[in-house]
């Protein structure tokens, strides 16, 4: 009999994980979990109902590092099992069509996709599942095509907030310890579980439909709220009525996290999303949450809803979410900034063809580039040859057949050909397997859908003519006004000064030289409300104006800018070089330039810091013990970072 288990285990082993599906199906968990950050520790109570779809012998389960003290239990009667630091394979004879009820505990100490990290005094805890295995944390699935319907309690210290997927069955409060309860109705793939803990507010709102919405933040950034979540609701009802099915999870919830390692990730029902988002109505003008935020919920449906069977339809899921969000974006800031964005992603997408690096949208190793914008320009060119209205019947009906299931391109494309009626054979080929991208078919559809476009392409100064000063004055638009600041920075006039935000902000970033008969003009720059500006302003004066220092430094002073205190730090450097200025603070603010070099800031906060630092040969002891330190960080950019710097600083002492 052993034996047979385990020819039977190499047997399934052999056909790779991906194959268990195809022999059990899991329906549910329901999971107990209690977290102990000073010890990193996570211990669990683990309960899964399944159905075996064929006659067995063994099942597996996911699980990296973890022990399983109590043993494991079917239908509770102890199994045989093996656990191979990888997965837990479960030895007992499956019938064919029965259910099976398979219990244990855990214990495990995540390296990774579960982070144990501290904001200031407050533990700040998250998961990152896809690309990192929820596996690492509980006991589940690698394979994205095996869903199950999630119900997971967590215990941790009181006065903490527990977010999760689904909805908040019950939270109880005993003594010390706090525990949240949530429950999923339906199945979802395992990367797409979620929990946080932390300190947090709330402030919630119901979309058109009768979904709540909860927006989260710490509680020291209520007036940021606005701005950061600005245009949620708005977005989650377009995008409902947009894609044509209802928003299919029990709620909307998103929250902002300490040292996130992407900009956002979709999780069920519960997008987390990086720190650095959270801004207050000066930031949302720089860099706001707008695009990430309707990329993340158009998620909810492309991607959590619908899941990519493998890496070869990950277009299905990032070509959705990016056209989906543009389509939002629309909706917001107009047609010119869709039909820009559409041309900015084909320059691109143009530019890495060129350097060799295209691939077919159907190659999984493909870059973020192909699988997120030129699977969107797949659905533009798709939804321009069909028009609305078959476009839109077919996402639906693709949705409605294949909902909480995974799909592949051609569920896709089926859809579409069986509702317009023809063969898209020859579009599958051009734009979704082929290796180049078709820009010139994209160029060509974009000047035909927009003469923002065309006239942009028509304004070029790089060889520079007469008509380059006319265009800044009159002409162009916004967009085409930037590009020629970026080329011809000498045609700045006076006049230039009075357009609006974006064109100042190309000014401070390209007028470097600043002409004495643009200096008061120049100086209005550090009012402006974007901390690009301000950042790029400031520094431009100092260099071209030395008599000066005092004034801009004066006039900037309590300017952090953005998370990574882009400002801020900058004020610090150019006092440190400002001699006389301020003589007796000098030390004062050398040390608050060090002290953001500590693991309680974010990792763009801390790089920025090292940067200066270096930059003023000034990386004291505490500076290289905290750049040692960043070399163990779990955000691999922090880490590249601090072992490029630490190369360099040697480089300068030998
Ligand atoms: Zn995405």
């Amino acid at each position: 009999m052993k034996c047979i288990v385990i020819l039977f285990t190499c047997f399934l082993g052999l056909l790779g994980f991906t194959q268990q599906t195809k022999y059990v199906d899991f329906i549910e968990a329901n999971a107990v979990l209690v977290l102990n950050p000073d010890s990193t520790k996570v211990s669990g109570l683990v309960a899964y109902e399944m159905t075996a779809l064929q006659s067995i012998d063994s099942v597996f389960i996911d699980a990296k590092n973890m022990t399983f003290p109590g043993g494991i239990s079917v239908n509770d009667k102890k199994a045989s099992y093996t656990n191979d630091g990888n997965r837990l394979w479960i030895y007992t004879p499956f019938k064919k069509d029965s259910t099976y009820r398979i219990t244990f505990n855990y214990d495990c100490y995540p390296k990774q996709a579960l982070y144990f990290l501290k904001r200031k005094e407050d533990w700040n805890i998250w998961t990152q599942g896809q690309g990192k295995y929820t596996s690492h944390w509980l006991p589940s699935f690698d394979d994205v095509n095996e869903k199950v319907i999630f119900k997971i309690g967590t215990a941790f210290t009181s006065g903490y907030e527990i977010i999760s997927n689904g909805k908040r069955l019950q939270g109880l409060q005993d003594g010390n310890v706090n525990s949240g309860v949530y429950a999923m109705q339906k199945p979802m793939s395992s990367y797409l579980l979620a929990l946080v803990i932390g300190n947090y507010n709330k402030k919630t709102e119901t979309s058109s439909s009768g979904v709540p919405l909860e927006y989260y933040y710490y509680p020291e950034d209520s007036l940021k709220v606005e701005p950061t979540y600005r245009y949620s609701k708005r977005m989650f009802d377009f995008l409902e009525g947009e894609i044509g099915f209802a928003y299919p999870w029990q709620n909307y919830k998103q929250v902002p996290v300490h040292d996130f390692l992407y900009a956002g990730m979709e999780n069920t029902s519960l997008t987390i999303f990086s720190d650095a988002f959270v801004v207050d109505s000066i930031g949302f003008n720089d860099k706001n949450y707008v695009n990430v935020n309707a990329h993340e919920l158009a998620h909810q449906w492309f991607g959590d809803l619908v899941t990519a069977k493998s890496g070869e339809h990950h277009w299905l899921q990032e070509g959705f979410a990016t056209y989906y969000a543009l389509l939002a974006e629309r909706d917001i800031f107009g047609a010119d900034y869709f039909y820009f964005k559409l041309f900015e992603a084909a320059v691109e997408l143009g530019r890495q063809d060129f350097s060799g690096d295209g691939t077919s949208l159907l190659n999984p190793k493909s870059s973020s580039l192909t699988f997120y914008q030129r699977g969107a320009w797949v659905l533009h060119a798709l939804r321009s040859l069909v028009g609305d209205a078959v476009f839109k019947r077919a996402v639906r009906s693709y949705l409605e057949k294949h909902q909480f299931k995974n799909v592949q391109t051609s569920d896709f494309i089926t859809e579409v050909e069986r509702l317009y009626g023809r063969n898209l054979s020859g579009f599958k080929q051009k734009w979704i397997v082929a290796e180049a991208f078709p820009f010139d078919d994209a160029i060509a559809l974009l000047q035909r859908q927009s003469d923002y476009v065309k006239d942009y392409m028509m304004i070029d100064c790089s060889a520079k003519s007469g008509k380059c000063a006319e265009y800044i004055k009159y002409y162009a638009s916004d967009d085409a006004k930037i590009r020629v600041i970026s080329q011809a920075p000498e045609l700045v006039t006076e006049d230039t000064f009075k357009h609006g935000l974006r064109v100042r902000q190309a000014i401070a970033q390209y007028v470097k030289q600043i002409p004495k008969a643009l200096k008061a003009n120049y100086e209005t720059l550090l009012r402006d409300s974007s901390y690009l500006t301000i950042e790029s302003a400031l520094y431009n004066l100092w260099v071209n104006f030395p008599e000066d220092r005092p004034k801009y430094l004066a006039s900037t002073r309590g300017v952090y800018g953005f998370s990574d205190m882009n400002v801020r730090l900058l004020w610090i450097v150019l006092n440190l070089s400002t001699p006389f200025y301020e003589a007796d603070n000098k030390q004062q603010l050398y040390q608050e330039l060090v002290g953001y070099t500590e693991s309680e800031y974010n990792a763009a906060l801390r790089m920025n810091a090292f940067r200066y630092l270096k930059m003023i040969s000034s990386c004291n002891e505490t500076c290289l013990s905290n750049l040692e330190l960043a070399k163990s960080h779990h955000n691999w950019q922090l880490v590249k970072f601090a072992k490029e710097m630490t190369e360099q600083l040697q480089e300068v002492k030998n």
